[in-house]
């Protein structure tokens, strides 16, 4: 295996994180809320977006450049057409060792078994509340809590396992569900993580009162179900692990906003239309469709690559409370790197 590229702060390069569209069926609120996102909101046109050829092209590169670990994401990457066809063209890329897929779930009944069979190795299905008022009022009214259970279940069938469930918190909104979820997600085997509301982007109008940090979480699934913290799988993992004390399952707390973990953050992130973003706030990316579409060699990618890790210094959710408005304004969006 490549010896991974490493950038200013020693953090090696490890994971990649496609995302396919900006498009989705979904309208979150938290990340595309229906109001900005309309009718009349202008994505990116077809011509702008990487084909899959693309995409697996400077995925060979990154790979080559260290990245173990690919996550196809969007927007919602299902709602790309024959997205099997680019796993299929991504599972023999020599040296990744894990394959996955962050989805919310809606269109995996169509696809859970074509996505398995093109080489997809799990799936993260995102699913922030099992009570349908609340869940439908977080979606902008897209979908029930039955839909997204269909597609999770599909996921199992077709044997993409282990499921994942992803809960983003709010308070005031899903919060006083996480219990129900937890107990639901134990009984059934899925590993459930939470995440902490993050301020991606400029459009959700996120608020730190939102909130809820992750030790509160953890206290109240502690209080009905007890649990005991445990080691982190390997060194850049995000999730903070806690197992239930009875030995039956597991959840984890991504605490982007009040623990930061910026110190081991390996990933690397690919936009729909071809730029590379070293960190989920970044303010800019590396156009790497400019030179694709002009010729560039493998060697030459290769080159602009390793100059976007070698020279970064993102440590965002380190320095949140310190950023003026103004940085703040230029972040990418949720729906445009995924997450
Ligand atoms: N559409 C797919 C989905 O929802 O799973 C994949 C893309 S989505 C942007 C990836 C993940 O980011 C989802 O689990 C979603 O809940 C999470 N997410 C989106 N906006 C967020 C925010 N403001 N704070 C925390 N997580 C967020
Ligand atoms: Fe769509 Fe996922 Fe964003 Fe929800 S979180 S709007 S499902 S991209
Ligand atoms: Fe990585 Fe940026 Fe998140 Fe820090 S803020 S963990 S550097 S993506």
């Amino acid at each position: 295996m490549a010896e991974a590229i490493r950038d200013t702060f020693n953090r090696p390069l490890r994971d990649l994180r496609i995302s396919v569209t900006d498009r989705c069926n979904f309208r979150c609120a938290y990340c595309m809320p229906a109001e900005i996102f309309g009718e009349h909101y202008r994505f990116l046109p077809k011509p702008e977006i990487l084909t899959y050829e693309e995409i697996t092209r400077l995925t060979g590169i990154i790979v080559r450049l260290g990245a173990v670990k690919l996550r196809i994401t969007g927007g919602e990457p299902l709602v790309r057409e024959e997205l099997e066809t680019l796993i299929a063209m991504l599972r023999p890329i020599d040296g990744v060792d894990d394959l996955t897929l962050t989805t919310n779930g809606y269109l995996l009944p169509k696809k859970a078994q074509l996505l398995k069979d093109a080489g997809l190795n799990r799936i993260t299905v995102s699913l922030d509340s099992l009570d349908d008022d609340v869940f439908r009022r977080m979606n902008g009214n897209r979908s029930s809590v039955q839909k997204v259970l269909d597609g999770i279940a599909a996921a199992e069938l077709a044997g993409l396992q282990p499921i994942k469930i992803n809960c983003v918190v709010q308070r005031g909104v899903n919060d006083h569900t996480i219990v129900d979820l937890a107990r639901w997600a134990k009984d059934k085997g899925y590993i459930l993580r939470f995440i902490e509301y993050m301020d991606v982007g400029n459009k959700n109008g996120w608020r730190m009162d939102e909130v809820v940090p992750a030790q509160e979480i953890v206290d109240r699934i502690d209080a009905a179900m007890p649990l005991t913290q445990t080691r982190r799988n390997y060194q850049s993992e995000v999730a903070l692990r806690y197992r239930y004390q009875d030995g039956a399952g597991e959840i984890g707390v991504i605490a982007s906003v009040t623990k930061p973990f910026c110190g081991a953050c390996s990933r690397m992130r690919l936009s729909p239309e071809g730029s590379l973003y070293t960190c989920l706030f970044a303010t800019q990316g590396t156009d790497l469709r400019a030179p694709l579409r002009d010729g560039a060699t493998d060697d030459e990618i290769e080159a602009i690559i390793r100059d976007t890790w070698g020279s970064r210094i993102d440590r965002y959710s380190e320095v949140r409370f310190e950023q003026t408005d103004e940085d703040r304004a230029k972040k990418v969006e949720m729906y445009h790197i995924g997450g």
